[in-house]
Protein backbone atom coordinates (compact mmCIF):
# COMPACT_ATOMS: atom_id res chain seq x y z
CA UNK A 1 0.00 0.00 0.00
CA UNK A 2 1.84 3.06 -1.24
CA UNK A 3 0.60 6.67 0.21
CA UNK A 4 1.43 9.36 -2.03
CA UNK A 5 1.78 12.74 -2.05
CA UNK A 6 0.62 14.82 -4.86
CA UNK A 7 1.05 18.77 -5.84
CA UNK A 8 -1.15 21.16 -3.60
CA UNK A 9 -0.80 23.39 -6.70
CA UNK A 10 2.16 23.39 -8.53
CA UNK A 11 1.94 20.41 -10.94
CA UNK A 12 6.00 20.43 -11.25
CA UNK A 13 5.87 19.83 -7.27
CA UNK A 14 4.98 15.90 -7.99
CA UNK A 15 8.09 13.68 -6.99
CA UNK A 16 9.53 11.27 -9.39
CA UNK A 17 8.95 8.50 -6.81
CA UNK A 18 5.20 9.53 -7.00
CA UNK A 19 5.05 9.36 -10.57
CA UNK A 20 7.03 6.08 -11.03
CA UNK A 21 5.05 4.74 -8.32
CA UNK A 22 1.60 6.00 -9.98
CA UNK A 23 2.70 4.16 -12.60
CA UNK A 24 3.71 1.04 -11.38
CA UNK A 25 0.69 0.01 -8.98
CA UNK A 26 -2.26 -1.53 -10.30
CA UNK A 27 -5.03 0.12 -8.21
CA UNK A 28 -5.15 3.90 -7.22
CA UNK A 29 -7.73 4.77 -4.56
CA UNK A 30 -8.37 8.26 -5.15
CA UNK A 31 -10.84 10.89 -3.56
CA UNK A 32 -11.71 12.19 -7.14
CA UNK A 33 -11.14 10.03 -10.03
CA UNK A 34 -11.71 12.44 -12.22
CA UNK A 35 -9.03 15.00 -10.69
CA UNK A 36 -6.45 12.37 -10.84
CA UNK A 37 -7.25 11.59 -14.36
CA UNK A 38 -6.48 15.29 -15.02
CA UNK A 39 -3.14 14.76 -12.99
CA UNK A 40 -2.15 11.77 -15.25
CA UNK A 41 -2.87 13.55 -18.51
CA UNK A 42 -1.40 16.58 -17.26
CA UNK A 43 1.67 14.53 -16.52
CA UNK A 44 1.98 13.48 -20.18
CA UNK A 45 1.19 9.92 -18.73
CA UNK A 46 -1.61 8.34 -21.25
CA UNK A 47 -2.90 5.78 -19.80
CA UNK A 48 -3.26 4.77 -15.78
CA UNK A 49 -4.17 2.09 -13.89
CA UNK A 50 -7.69 1.47 -12.87
CA UNK A 51 -8.82 4.43 -10.52
CA UNK A 52 -11.29 3.29 -6.98
CA UNK A 53 -13.11 6.16 -5.81
CA UNK A 54 -12.14 6.42 -1.92
CA UNK A 55 -14.24 8.78 -0.04
CA UNK A 56 -14.88 9.67 3.63
CA UNK A 57 -18.49 8.75 2.88
CA UNK A 58 -17.70 5.53 0.89
CA UNK A 59 -14.55 4.89 3.12
CA UNK A 60 -16.19 1.53 5.43
CA UNK A 61 -17.36 0.00 1.97
CA UNK A 62 -14.17 0.54 -0.02
CA UNK A 63 -11.78 -0.24 3.06
CA UNK A 64 -12.47 -3.96 2.61
CA UNK A 65 -12.16 -4.11 -1.38
CA UNK A 66 -8.95 -2.47 -1.03
CA UNK A 67 -7.51 -5.01 1.46
CA UNK A 68 -8.71 -7.90 -0.47
CA UNK A 69 -6.85 -6.61 -3.68
CA UNK A 70 -3.51 -5.84 -1.30
CA UNK A 71 -3.64 -9.53 0.43
CA UNK A 72 -4.11 -10.74 -2.89
CA UNK A 73 -0.83 -9.31 -4.39
CA UNK A 74 -2.10 -6.15 -6.13
CA UNK A 75 0.03 -2.67 -5.28
CA UNK A 76 -2.46 -0.07 -4.49
CA UNK A 77 -1.71 3.88 -4.18
CA UNK A 78 -3.86 6.13 -2.14
CA UNK A 79 -3.93 9.87 -3.63
CA UNK A 80 -6.01 12.39 -2.35
CA UNK A 81 -7.17 15.74 -4.32
CA UNK A 82 -3.75 17.52 -3.45
CA UNK A 83 -0.99 17.29 -0.96
CA UNK A 84 -0.49 14.13 1.75
CA UNK A 85 -3.31 11.58 1.56
CA UNK A 86 -4.64 11.18 5.37
CA UNK A 87 -3.50 14.78 6.45
CA UNK A 88 -7.00 16.40 6.71
CA UNK A 89 -7.84 14.31 4.43
CA UNK A 90 -9.41 10.44 4.67
CA UNK A 91 -7.02 7.47 4.51
CA UNK A 92 -6.01 6.56 8.17
CA UNK A 93 -8.61 4.43 8.72
CA UNK A 94 -7.25 2.24 5.53
CA UNK A 95 -3.68 2.76 6.61
CA UNK A 96 -4.42 1.12 10.61
CA UNK A 97 -6.47 -1.73 8.94
CA UNK A 98 -3.63 -2.50 6.57
CA UNK A 99 -1.32 -2.81 9.41
CA UNK A 100 -3.17 -4.98 11.18
CA UNK A 101 -3.05 -7.30 8.46
CA UNK A 102 0.42 -6.82 8.40
CA UNK A 103 -0.11 -5.13 4.95
CA UNK A 104 3.68 -3.47 4.20
CA UNK A 105 1.97 0.68 4.19
CA UNK A 106 5.02 2.46 2.58
CA UNK A 107 4.92 6.73 2.35
CA UNK A 108 6.14 8.50 -0.68
CA UNK A 109 6.73 12.15 0.68
CA UNK A 110 6.04 15.44 -1.47
CA UNK A 111 3.95 18.41 -0.59
CA UNK A 112 1.72 19.20 2.40
CA UNK A 113 -0.08 22.76 2.67
CA UNK A 114 0.96 22.58 6.78
CA UNK A 115 4.96 22.05 6.21
CA UNK A 116 4.71 24.30 2.95
CA UNK A 117 3.25 26.89 5.33
CA UNK A 118 5.51 26.95 8.00
CA UNK A 119 8.41 26.92 6.79
CA UNK A 120 8.11 29.82 5.12
CA UNK A 121 6.24 31.42 7.57
CA UNK A 122 8.78 32.76 9.30
CA UNK A 123 7.04 31.41 12.57
CA UNK A 124 9.16 29.36 15.11
CA UNK A 125 9.05 25.75 13.94
CA UNK A 126 10.61 24.08 16.63
CA UNK A 127 7.15 23.17 18.00
CA UNK A 128 3.85 23.50 16.36
CA UNK A 129 0.35 22.11 16.88
CA UNK A 130 -1.54 21.25 14.00
CA UNK A 131 -5.47 21.69 14.14
CA UNK A 132 -6.20 20.52 10.57
CA UNK A 133 -10.04 22.07 10.19
CA UNK A 134 -12.08 23.17 13.11
CA UNK A 135 -15.05 22.25 14.19
CA UNK A 136 -17.74 23.85 12.24
CA UNK A 137 -20.37 24.37 14.65
CA UNK A 138 -19.50 27.60 16.32
CA UNK A 139 -19.79 26.59 19.66
CA UNK A 140 -17.66 23.48 19.48
CA UNK A 141 -15.10 25.89 17.66
CA UNK A 142 -15.07 28.43 20.15
CA UNK A 143 -14.56 25.62 23.16
CA UNK A 144 -11.61 24.13 21.29
CA UNK A 145 -9.87 27.55 21.03
CA UNK A 146 -10.30 28.23 24.89
CA UNK A 147 -8.95 24.87 25.35
CA UNK A 148 -5.83 25.41 23.13
CA UNK A 149 -5.45 29.01 24.61
CA UNK A 150 -4.75 27.44 28.09
CA UNK A 151 -3.12 24.32 27.32
CA UNK A 152 -0.56 26.53 24.52
CA UNK A 153 0.29 28.82 27.40
CA UNK A 154 3.26 26.85 28.80
CA UNK A 155 4.02 24.98 25.42
CA UNK A 156 4.07 27.93 23.39
CA UNK A 157 3.68 26.23 19.67
CA UNK A 158 2.88 27.84 16.51
CA UNK A 159 -0.48 27.03 15.58
CA UNK A 160 -2.01 26.06 12.50
CA UNK A 161 -4.92 25.39 10.66
CA UNK A 162 -6.85 25.01 7.47
CA UNK A 163 -9.71 26.52 6.60
CA UNK A 164 -11.76 26.99 3.74
CA UNK A 165 -12.30 30.82 2.25
CA UNK A 166 -16.08 30.69 2.95
CA UNK A 167 -15.76 29.61 6.70
CA UNK A 168 -12.35 31.77 7.55
CA UNK A 169 -13.97 35.55 8.48
CA UNK A 170 -16.10 33.22 11.41
CA UNK A 171 -12.63 31.35 12.35
CA UNK A 172 -10.79 35.21 13.16
CA UNK A 173 -14.08 36.56 14.43
CA UNK A 174 -13.58 33.24 17.23
CA UNK A 175 -9.90 33.50 17.27
CA UNK A 176 -9.90 37.37 18.23
CA UNK A 177 -12.45 36.18 20.89
CA UNK A 178 -9.94 33.88 22.35
CA UNK A 179 -6.74 35.34 21.65
CA UNK A 180 -7.15 38.94 21.07
CA UNK A 181 -6.47 41.24 18.22
CA UNK A 182 -2.86 39.65 18.08
CA UNK A 183 -0.37 38.88 14.41
CA UNK A 184 -1.22 36.29 12.68
CA UNK A 185 -0.16 34.89 9.08
CA UNK A 186 -2.34 33.80 6.33
CA UNK A 187 -0.85 31.58 3.70
CA UNK A 188 -3.12 31.75 0.24
CA UNK A 189 -3.14 29.50 -2.48
CA UNK A 190 0.48 28.59 -2.11
CA UNK A 191 2.35 27.19 -4.98
CA UNK A 192 -0.11 28.93 -7.35
CA UNK A 193 0.48 31.73 -9.02
CA UNK A 194 -0.80 34.22 -6.87
CA UNK A 195 0.21 32.77 -3.61
CA UNK A 196 1.02 35.10 -0.94
CA UNK A 197 1.85 34.59 2.60
CA UNK A 198 0.59 38.24 5.05
CA UNK A 199 0.94 38.94 8.50
CA UNK A 200 -1.18 41.07 9.96
CA UNK A 201 -3.51 41.67 13.25
CA UNK A 202 -6.50 39.86 12.98
CA UNK A 203 -8.56 43.22 13.23
CA UNK A 204 -6.72 44.42 10.11
CA UNK A 205 -7.38 41.16 7.94
CA UNK A 206 -11.00 41.59 8.94
CA UNK A 207 -11.31 45.03 7.86
CA UNK A 208 -9.81 43.59 4.35
CA UNK A 209 -12.45 40.73 3.88
CA UNK A 210 -15.35 43.03 4.99
CA UNK A 211 -14.65 44.96 1.86
CA UNK A 212 -13.58 41.90 -0.36
CA UNK A 213 -14.20 38.45 0.02
CA UNK A 214 -11.59 35.49 0.88
CA UNK A 215 -11.09 33.39 -2.09
CA UNK A 216 -8.93 30.69 -2.46
CA UNK A 217 -7.15 28.15 -0.24
CA UNK A 218 -6.16 29.13 3.08
CA UNK A 219 -4.03 28.31 5.97
CA UNK A 220 -3.93 30.09 9.45
CA UNK A 221 -0.72 30.40 11.12
CA UNK A 222 0.14 32.03 14.67
CA UNK A 223 2.79 31.82 17.14
CA UNK A 224 2.02 32.43 21.15
CA UNK A 225 5.26 33.88 22.12
CA UNK A 226 5.83 37.56 21.90
CA UNK A 227 7.95 38.01 18.70
N1 LIG B 1 -3.96 16.67 2.40
C1 LIG B 1 -3.75 18.07 2.17
C2 LIG B 1 -2.35 18.46 2.64
O1 LIG B 1 -1.51 17.58 2.78
O2 LIG B 1 -2.09 19.63 2.85
C3 LIG B 1 -4.82 18.92 2.82
C4 LIG B 1 -6.20 18.66 2.30
S1 LIG B 1 -7.43 19.61 3.07
C5 LIG B 1 -8.86 18.81 2.47
C6 LIG B 1 -7.46 21.10 2.14
C7 LIG B 1 -7.00 22.31 2.96
O3 LIG B 1 -5.58 22.36 2.94
C8 LIG B 1 -7.45 23.64 2.39
O4 LIG B 1 -8.74 24.01 2.86
C9 LIG B 1 -6.39 24.60 2.89
O5 LIG B 1 -6.62 24.95 4.23
C10 LIG B 1 -5.14 23.70 2.82
N2 LIG B 1 -4.50 23.84 1.50
C11 LIG B 1 -4.42 22.92 0.53
N3 LIG B 1 -3.75 23.41 -0.54
C12 LIG B 1 -3.41 24.69 -0.23
C13 LIG B 1 -2.70 25.73 -0.91
N4 LIG B 1 -2.23 25.55 -2.14
N5 LIG B 1 -2.53 26.91 -0.27
C14 LIG B 1 -2.99 27.11 0.99
N6 LIG B 1 -3.68 26.16 1.68
C15 LIG B 1 -3.87 24.97 1.09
Amino acid sequence: MFIVATPIGNLQDITLRAIETLKSVDYIACEDTRKTGILFKSLNLNSHPMLISYYEQNEKVRIPNILNLLINGRDVALVSDGGTPTISDPGFRLVRQCLKENIKVVSIPGPSAVITAISSSGLPTDKFIFLGFLPKKPGHRLKLLKELQVSNKKLEATVIIYEAPHRLVKVLVDLNTVFGNINITLARELTKIYEEQVSSTIEEFLKKYEKKKPKGEFVILFSPKNL
